[in-house]
């Protein structure tokens, strides 16, 4: 019944479903009945969605741990164990930080500091990435309105906040973001919005509206880890965003991938053509920043400038 498209005006919709079972057992409460449920459906959405899939406890091990994970990061939120790191940005004319990454982590009580590849793609594909990334936000913002007020001798930094494409879909995304920057006090301009590619070249005019509520609020937008994806050059041109970020892996052939190189030069004279500022990032060598510089890209960012860490090591780069 799923499978069928849903007739439109102009043209066949079709939706696929992700099904996940799980049967009750005798000793099974309705959370973990629910959650192996979820866990089902990861599975259904890991083997290329469209599909159903039963739980079964003993012959998937890897179902059980994402599904502790899960329950892990739930817990996680409420006794707030995430946080955040920095990473400087850099203008590659003024050898100056501009600003800053945030990158979240989680202080886990027994396994360390994780980063994100081990729980972002459970967080995202079951939703928690949305309460999780509001956290991010509140605490970036925070760390903006700090960095405004002690950094009175240098220009201020400005702090950059991914955003999951989950997140992007939220419809009040907007008045999420705007309540942030009125809680804290962090002044718009200071704030930029780092979006992939991918979630914002969806060919629809939600994605246009909810860009431009975004920039009416004031806030930077960034296009992240752009030529991976399916890059549109009508989107780019339409969409109301200040900033391309080139992806890393264009970055680190840089100096001994010809491709790459006339990649990256191609991007950043795309960018600038349409008045966009270019932001490589992975930089890593002497060598990258020298030719980053030749090719006036903007803004570096990547281990040879710093590596993420604690929002007061971002400052003293600065002067
Ligand atoms: P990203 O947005 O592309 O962030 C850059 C990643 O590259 C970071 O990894 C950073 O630590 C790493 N990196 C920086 N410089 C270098 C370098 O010179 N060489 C190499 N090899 N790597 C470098 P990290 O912190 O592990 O984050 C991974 C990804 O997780 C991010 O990729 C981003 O997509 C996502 N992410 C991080 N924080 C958040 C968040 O708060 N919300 C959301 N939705 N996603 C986040
Ligand atoms: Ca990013
Ligand atoms: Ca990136």
């Amino acid at each position: 019944a799923l499978a069928a498209p849903v007739l439109l005006a102009d043209g066949d919709l079709f939706v696929p479903a992700s099904i996940g079972v799980a049967v009750l057992g005798k000793e099974v409460d309705v959370a973990t009945l629910v959650g192996n449920a979820d866990a089902a459906m990861y599975r259904a959405k890991q083997l290329g969605g469209n599909r159903c899939e039963i739980f079964q406890q003993a012959s998937r091990p890897s179902t059980s741990s994402r599904l502790s994970i899960h329950r892990e990061m739930h817990r996680a939120l409420e006794r707030d164990e995430f946080c955040v790191e920095y990473q400087p940005l850099v203008s590659l004319n003024t050898g100056k930080v501009t600003g800053a990454e945030a990158l979240v982590r989680w202080r886990h009580p027994e396994r360390g500091l994780l980063a994100p590849r081990d729980f972002l793609p459970i967080a995202e594909s079951s939703g928690l990435i949305v309460p999780i990334g509001e956290r991010v936000l509140n605490l970036a913002c925070r760390q903006a309105r700090r960095w405004q007020s002690e950094v009175n001798t240098y220009d201020p930094l400005r702090v950059h906040i991914n955003l999951s494409p989950l997140q992007f879909l939220q419809p009040d995304l907007a008045d999420i973001i705007a309540q942030a920057l009125e809680t804290t006090g962090a002044a718009p301009e200071l704030v930029a919005l780092e979006i992939t590619e991918s979630a914002i070249m969806e060919d629809t005019d939600a994605t246009l509206n909810a860009l431009l509520e975004l920039k009416h609020l004031g806030v930077g937008l960034v296009i992240d880890d752009f030529g991976t994806g399916y890059s549109s050059l009508t989107h780019l041109k339409t969409f109301p965003v200040d900033e391309l970020k080139v992806d890393q892996s264009f970055v680190a052939g840089l100096c001994s991938s010809d491709k790459d190189g006339a990649i990256v030069n191609a991007v950043i004279a795309l960018a600038h053509s349409l008045g966009l500022s270019v932001v490589a990032e992975g930089v890593e060598s002497a060598e990258q920043h020298q030719r980053l510089q030749d090719l006036h890209c903007d803004v570096g960012q990547g281990y040879y400038f710093g590596r993420p860490g604690a929002a007061r090591d971002v400052v003293p780069l600065a002067g």
